[in-house]
């Protein structure tokens, strides 16, 4: 295999899909040297079939508002690839959502959801419908319209759903509740589910908490302590909010969260009091970011701007959206000394900023292995649905550290440069790659 004709070759295939290609990219670029040390890979065009999803379901979803209006919106879900266990992954709900992001999402989810070590394969969906400012029975009816189309496609055993951007635990039961209409059976068809009807405890925290404990785990590498640590985050949904609760618990210092009209900065790192009000305002009152600064004016606020040439921190763990980071980001945060990155959202770096990372050489941990903790407890999730039982939180948290252990010690296996520096991203990679391949090698040509 040779990156850069399989890449003509896509890019000639599918022209219009810049996020795909970018993920596709970013992955054969590490795994090519382990890739091409098995040439019966080749002989089987397991790159191809591992590059291109198993099967796409494209449809138009129609829903009326709240003022009798018809609307219309886009929709998909990505079945990339089930050799290791049923399609998994989220869906996003977002005005940008198109095939592209769709496709690097779900590539991406196939290598994470190998690396979590639960039987998952990788899929992903979502629609351009925009949850911005709709009210509660609107999201119903368009949720519901999603699913009259897309439920004959998903099953416990086939594709199991979950959230993303744009879609919580208040989508995922309306989902969930028209799908049990529809297929007429209560199975864990959906992860992210409500505590009442099957959800997990610790699933809203664990993708935020996973990062945190991937970090920890890099951070010991070096024996650095994250206590007074001045951590940026990008974002305020699931994945932010929950990284700053435990970065607080663990006596890190907060000091940025955004959103997509702009960001806050806040010099001295968010009290107790202000983290929970801004907890408040996305979970309950779904306001934006900004507002904070009404309540406590010592916080300041960059409208338009994202969080990293305005802060002064030592981590950084983006946890927006991808390409959130650029070149100049990444320059602007190594030069102010920072130690690591550790990414929340799914590929929040530009191959720049990648390659500025992994060329100072200080921690840093690509999407795949460092959030892969929210699936990894969707997988506990289906786990605790086929038992028909519950887990207490502190079995499902302590199973999460030791994932988010075992991801890291994969990484540092096949990432160690044995110069003292780990690679995570070739690491997570090539770990990924491994298992997905000898499974699809094994199941011959399907
Ligand atoms: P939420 O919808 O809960 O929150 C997303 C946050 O990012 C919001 O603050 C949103 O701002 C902001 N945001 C979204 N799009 C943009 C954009 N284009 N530019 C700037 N800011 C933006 O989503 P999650 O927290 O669940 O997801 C965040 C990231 O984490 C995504 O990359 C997702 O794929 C990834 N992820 C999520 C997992 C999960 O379990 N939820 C699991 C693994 C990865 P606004 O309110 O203005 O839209």
């Amino acid at each position: 295999m040779k990156v850069k004709e399989v890449m003509d070759d896509l890019s000639r295939r599918f022209p219009n899909e810049p996020e795909y290609l970018q993920a596709v990219e970013e992955v054969l670029s590490s795994i090519e040297d382990v890739y091409n040390e098995y040439p019966a890979f080749e002989k089987y065009n397991l790159i191809e079939r591992l590059c291109i999803p198993d099967r796409i379901f494209t449809f138009r979803v129609s829903w009326v508002d709240d003022s009798g209006r018809v609307r219309t919106n886009m929709a998909y879900r990505v079945q990339h690839n089930n050799a290791i266990g049923p399609y998994k992954g989220g869906i996003r709900f977002h005005s940008s959502v198109n095939l592209s992001i769709l496709k690097f999402l779900a590539f991406e989810q196939t290598f994470k959801n190998s690396l979590t070590t639960l039987a998952m394969g990788g899929a992903k969906g979502g629609s351009d419908f925009s949850p911005r400012g709709k009210s509660d029975m609107e999201i119903m009816r368009f949720c519901q319209a999603y699913i009259a189309e897309l439920w004959r496609h998903i099953g416990a055993e086939t594709d199991v759903p979950a959230g993303d951007i744009g879609v919580g635990g208040r989508e995922v039961g309306y989902m969930f509740g028209y799908y049990k209409k529809m297929a007429r059976e209560f199975t864990g068809t959906f992860t992210g589910k409500g505590l009442d009807f099957g959800g997990s405890l610790v699933r809203p925290e664990a993708t935020g908490y996973g990062n945190c404990y991937f970090l920890l785990n890099m951070l010991a590498t070096k024996g650095i302590d994250i206590k007074g640590k001045r951590v940026a985050i990008s974002g305020s949904g699931n994945v932010a909010t929950y990284t700053a609760k435990k970065l607080m618990q663990l006596g890190a210092v907060v000091v940025s969260m955004s959103d997509s009209d702009g960001s806050i900065y806040a010099p001295d790192g968010l009290t107790q009091e202000q983290f929970d009000f801004i907890f408040d305002l996305k979970n309950i009152y779904r306001g934006r970011i900004r507002e904070v600064v009404d309540e406590y004016p010592q916080i300041q606020y960059f409208p338009g701007s994202r969080p990293w040439k305005h802060v002064k921190c030592d981590i950084a763990m983006p946890s927006a959206t991808q390409n959130e980071i650029d070149g100049d980001d990444a320059r602007a945060l190594l030069a102010q000394g920072v130690i690591a990155v550790s990414e929340g959202a799914n590929m929040p770096s530009t191959p720049e900023a990648v390659k500025e990372f992994v060329d100072a050489k200080i921690l840093y941990a690509p999407g795949k292995a460092a959030n892969a903790g929210g699936v990894a407890t969707s997988g506990l999730e289906m786990a605790q649905n086929s038992q028909k039982l519950s887990w207490t939180a502190e079995e499902v948290d302590e199973r999460l550290r030791r994932i988010m252990a075992d991801i890291h010690a994969q990484c540092v296996k096949f990432g160690d440069e044995g110069n003292g520096y780990v690679n995570y991203v070739k690491g997570a990679n090539v770990a990924g790659f491994m298992k997905v391949a000898r499974a699809m090698m094994s199941q011959g040509i399907v």
